[in-house]
């Protein structure tokens, strides 16, 4: 089924770590590293904050000329994007341009943007024949301007066949190293590209802290500072210094503002969120991004108390530009000026929400499949319902960024350029970052790592798809069209595991279907028998996306946990193995389960990296990016407020089957020695906070150390505490490393009654992995 049809209804290679696959670890051991080898959050968003390259300043002059010369109908068809189906026929990868619906699209209307695919990754080579065609119609045209192609790359190259696949952002958090989004991000860059594609629909700012959610996986997790981290990383893998670069691509952040937190968890359904939470939580990732220099910004297409995105004119604009400084294009979400009219209904016409919407602050709506928008425009124009200043704002900015992406020197930059798909450096990326992110939940008496010589059932509706590794956006719109998934070249974890102990030492019996069962009597018999020591069952989601990822219940399906309940009675140890884009509550098998490792979805190499992880061959080192819940309906964060859980007479309000910032390893680290300096502070004075660990384990690990704070007393009720620094390390067996972390001011700050970033004079505690030490702010 079509996007548009539904819509009708309704990411420095680890080299280390993942060298450690190939590798015999005592050549790990060889090579201790010196300490500049941490990832330090900070160290990071610093060095990554200032972005050079043309500053809209450059193209001025071209871009005024330019618009001195547009009609008012060639204007409104720069602020249109449709989508691919509008100049084609047929469908999949048998789409051909339609020769007069281009021309009626480039030539007539002046369409200034194209976007996606109908309905699955094409070929390069189709994804050639495609621009150029665009491309050489656009150049037919009275002033030449180039169309600006738009895709949701949102975890590598998603619509681009042979193209490098990462883990969800989910996961890219979970490996909490920025440098892993980085280098993913900027290969998703080259290979997007690489086909002629110049405009990202990524990253999702959004913080994901409603876990039901369905793109909870698009997120960062819970915690606006990793999520800020990672997000200015993918802005910086995307855009580099100069996004005319043949290797670089325009982000789009989205979708600006309040999406990810509808009181019902489902997608495009209202929030609730009073300025000051707005602020605090939501804005961050967004300011930041725009400090990197993001050139686009995607409205959100839900509402926000009662205002939808769309016409939200005081996010859009003294929000968005005047406060945080953003100059370049805003764009709607998909058909979302005829949703303010069928599906919020603050607007009668389809021509008054179009109305509403430009003098928002929205420079170019995503129609997406026909010219209503266009003629309504030029309408209000002709009309004085829309001044012509406002056109030329919007225009201005589409044309500077078709300059800053090179487009008028080369429309096509990219297509010649080096860049190879899926090459083995990429691929190795995409592995490094997914063995970094997966995260070991349980390792009851060491269950974990199994031996090579061990004889195992592997079962579970996940174990034998790439659609639950990689989930939505792959290949396809909703993931899971299987035929669409590369047949050769990439394991299931079933796969992988075969390759990795012999396909002699496997059984597999699927058990259940994502929500069926099917033959767990079967497994259950093979679970037993004696050639059997050890079961790996893979749970977890199948594929969706967006609104059709709706749920009614956080549960996981009753059909799995029943699988892993009959398993367990084998008395045989249980590997759980969760593959899935939220935190499916598995409470029922969790006591029984001997180890339990949570995925995500990690991409075309998951398989690989799920193998190496459960035999050994790589140390787990990702933590939670979210909190793990227990319980259906207690789905606090883990910067909740102490009325909502820990303390008192509502203690049993927060109770997670795992913490945020939770994940174990095969070694072990002992920490120590917390230590603030000074113990009282004031004005510009740095706050020094350093901490001993050490790898008391035998063998090799990366570690995040993960600094949290709170204040004991401010004037609206403060969390329980907010993760302010972390960073990754490899330590070798033995090794004690001292590390600091350096604090500030902003660091101690929150959002106060009056929506003011303040800092509060008082008492501030500090924690480093269970240890605290107090700190004073005068
Ligand atoms: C999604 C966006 C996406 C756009 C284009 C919308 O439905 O909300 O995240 O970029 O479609 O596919």
């Amino acid at each position: 089924m079509t996007k548009s049809r539904l819509a009708l209804y309704i990411i420095v290679i680890s080299l280390l770590l993942a060298g450690a696959r190939t590798l015999p670890l005592a050549a790990n051991r060889a090579a201790a590293p010196a300490s500049e080898d941490a990832v330090d959050s900070q160290a990071f968003l610093q060095s990554h904050m200032t972005p050079a390259g043309p500053a809209a300043s450059a193209s001025a002059p071209a871009v005024e000329k330019l618009l001195a010369q547009m009609t008012l109908r060639e204007k409104v068809g720069q602020m249109t994007q449709l989508t691919i189906e509008t100049i084609v026929d047929g469908k999949d990868q048998d789409i051909r341009i339609n020769p007069e619906k281009l021309h009626k699209a480039v030539a007539e209307y002046g369409v200034g943007s194209l976007l996606n695919v109908f309905d699955q990754a094409l070929s390069l080579e189709k994804w050639h024949e495609i621009q150029r065609a665009i491309q050489a119609e656009a150049k037919n045209t009275r002033l030449q301007i180039p169309v600006l192609y738009g895709i949701d790359s949102i975890h590598g190259t998603t619509y681009v066949e042979g193209g490098t696949l990462f883990p969800q952002p989910l996961a890219m958090a979970a490996t909490w190293n920025p440098e892993l989004m980085l280098r993913g991000s900027q290969i998703s860059a080259a290979e997007t590209r690489k086909a002629g594609i110049s405009w990202s629909f990524s990253p999702v700012l959004d913080v994901g802290r409603q876990p039901l959610w369905p793109r909870l996986y698009e997120t960062f997790g819970e915690d606006t500072y990793l999520a800020t981290v990672m997000g200015v990383a993918t802005v910086r893998g995307y855009e580099g210094d100069d996004i005319s670069s043949p290797l670089q691509v325009s982000s789009s952040l989205k979708h600006y503002i309040g999406y990810s937190y509808p009181t019902t968890g489902g997608d495009r359904s209202p929030a609730l969120i009073p300025e000051s939470t707005l602020r605090e939580y939501f804005l961050p990732t967004f300011a930041a991004a725009v400090k990197a220099g993001a050139h686009t910004v995607m409205v959100n297409s839900a509402e926000v108390n009662g205002i939808p995105g769309h016409i939200n004119g005081y996010l859009l604009k003294a929000v968005l530009r005047d406060e945080l400084g953003f100059q370049g294009v805003v764009v709607s979400d998909w058909g979302d000026i005829e949703r303010l009219v069928t599906a919020h209904h603050i607007a009668a016409t389809e021509k008054e929400a179009t109305r509403l919407a430009i003098l928002a602050g929205v420079d170019m709506s995503m129609v997406p499949t026909d010219y209503r928008f266009s003629d309504l425009l030029l309408q209000l124009v002709q009309e004085g319902q829309v001044p012509e200043a406002r056109i030329n704002e919007a225009v201005r900015r589409i044309l500077t960024l078709k300059y800053q992406l090179g487009l008028f020197t080369d429309p096509l930059r990219g297509v010649d350029a080096n860049t190879k798909l899926g090459s083995p450096e990429s691929r190795q990326a995409s592995l490094a970052a997914a063995q970094e992110s997966i995260t070991l939940l349980k390792n009851e008496n060491r269950a974990l790592p199994l031996a090579k010589t061990a004889r195992v059932l592997v079962t579970g509706p996940e174990a034998d798809s790439l659609i639950p590794l990689d989930n939505g956006w792959s290949y396809t719109w909703q993931g899971n069209k299987a035929s669409a998934y590369p047949t050769q070249g990439y394991a299931t974890i079933l796969a992988a595991i075969r390759q990795k102990i012999g396909a002699d030492h496997v059984t597999f019996l699927p058990g259940a279907s994502f929500d069926q069962e099917t033959d767990i009597t079967q497994a259950a018999t093979a679970a037993s028998a004696a050639n059997v020591d050890a079961i790996v069952v893979c749970l977890g989601e199948w594929a969706y996306a967006e609104t059709p990822g709706n749920i009614a219940d956080l549960a996981l399906p009753d059909a799995q946990i029943h699988l892993a309940q009959k398993l367990l009675e084998s008395g045989k140890p249980v590997i759980v193995v969760l593959t899935e884009g939220r935190p499916r509550i598995i409470r029922p098998i969790v006591a029984g389960a001997r180890a339990i490792v949570m995925a995500y979805n990690p991409g075309n190499e998951g398989g690989q990296a799920i193998a190496d992880i459960l035999f050994g061959d790589v140390n787990p080192s990702g933590k939670l990016p979210l909190t793990y819940p227990r319980y259906a309906d207690m789905l606090s964060t883990y910067d909740h407020k102490t009325l909502e859980g820990d303390e008192g007479p509502n203690a049993p309000l927060y109770a997670p089957q795992f913490e945020f910032g939770y994940g174990l390893s095969y070694t072990t680290y002992a920490y120590s020695d917390l230590q603030v300096t000074p113990a009282a502070a004031t004005g510009n004075q740095k706050i020094q906070v350093a901490v001993t660990v050490k790898n008391t384990g035998d063998r090799a690990g990366k570690e995040v150390l993960e600094l949290f704070v709170n204040e004991q007393a401010a004037s609206v009720t403060p969390p329980l505490k907010r993760l302010k620094r972390f960073a990754k390390m490899l330590l070798q067996p033995g090794e004690t490393r001292r590390y600091t972390f350096e604090l500030d001011k902003e660091d101690l700050s929150f959002i106060n009654a009056a929506n003011k970033q303040v800092v509060e004079p008082g008492l501030f505690q500090l924690q480093i992995a269970g240890l605290t030490q107090s700190f004073e702010w005068k």
